[in-house]
C-alpha cells in the first residue's frame, strides 16, 4: 500500500499517519531521515545536499526528489510506505507525479485531511503539554482534552498534574502563519499540490474531527469503501 497523506499543521496529520503505518503494516518516508542517511554514507546526492544542509538552506528539489525516489525503490519498501510532508508545493508535485509515473509505481490512496486555517491554528496553539506524562494530549481549543480550569489554573485533564507547559514553537505566530500559509496556497502551494492528484485520481478527503479516533475511524470508512 503506497499512500500520500496531506494536511496542515494543527491537522493531526501525524498521529493519522501513524495510525495508518500502523493498519497497513507500511513505512514512514520523511526526507529529514533521507537527508542524514545519504549525508553519513556520502553517497554522490548526499554530497550534494550536505553543501545545502551545511548552509542551513533547503535542499532543492532536483536533489530531495531522486532521494525520494530511491526510497520508495528501496527493498526495504516493498511493503508500501507513507510520504507525508512532501510534497509541499505544486512543483514538487508535479515533478514527484511524473517520476511516481514513469516507474510505473502504484499510488494507492492520496489522502487530505480537511481542516479549515483557523481551526487549525487555534488547535496548534492550543496545545498544552503535561510536564507528569507526555502522552496525556490537552488542548484549550479541543473540547474533548480540555484542561481542566480551578481558580483560574489549568491542570492535565487526564492526570490532574498542575504542570502543564507550552512549546515555544506553538506560540511563535508569525512562524504559523507563514507555514499555513505555504499549506492553504491554492495556486502554488501544498493545496495546489492537492489539486494535481484531484485531477488523476481520487483523493479522499477527511474530515479532521476534533476528536482523533472520530478522525481516524471517519478515515478508515472512507477508505475501506474505495
Ligand atoms: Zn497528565
Amino acid at each position: 500500500m503506497n499512500i500520500i497523506l496531506f494536511g496542515p499543521n494543527g491537522s493531526g496529520k501525524g498521529t493519522q499517519g501513524a495510525i495508518l503505518r500502523e493498519k497497513f503494516s507500511v513505512r514512514r518516508i520523511e526526507t529529514g531521515v533521507i537527508f542524514r542517511e545519504n549525508v553519513s554514507g556520502s553517497t554522490d546526492i548526499g554530497r550534494r545536499a550536505k553543501i545545502f544542509i551545511d548552509r542551513g538552506e533547503l535542499v532543492p528539489d532536483d536533489i530531495t526528489i531522486p532521494m525520494i525516489m530511491n526510497r520508495i525503490k528501496n527493498p526495504n519498501f516493498k511493503n508500501g510506505w507513507l510520504l507525508d510532508g512532501f510534497p509541499r508545493n505544486l512543483t514538487q508535485a508535479e515533478a514527484l507525479g511524473m517520476d511516481i509515473e514513469r516507474e510505473g509505481i502504484n499510488l494507492d490512496f492520496v489522502i487530505e485531511i480537511i481542516i479549515d486555517r483557523d481551526t487549525a491554528k487555534n488547535r496548534i496553539m492550543g496545545r498544552r503539554l503535561c510536564a507528569s506524562e507526555n502522552s496525556h494530549p490537552n488542548n484549550i481549543s479541543i473540547d474533548a482534552i480540555r484542561p481542566v480550569e480551578k481558580h483560574g489554573a489549568l491542570f492535565c485533564h487526564v492526570c490532574g498534574c498542575e504542570t502543564l507547559t507550552i512549546r515555544a514553537d506553538d506560540q511563535d505566530e508569525a512562524a504559523i502563519d507563514k507555514r499555513l500559509s505555504i499549506y492553504f496556497d491554492t495556486k502554488t502551494g501544498t493545496l495546489a499540490a492537492v489539486n494535481y492528484f484531484k485531477a488523476r485520481m481520487k483523493v479522499f478527503e477527511v474530515h479532521s474531527f476534533s476528536e482523533v479516533q472520530e478522525t481516524s475511524e471517519h478515515m478508515m470508512e472512507l477508505l475501506s469503501c474505495s
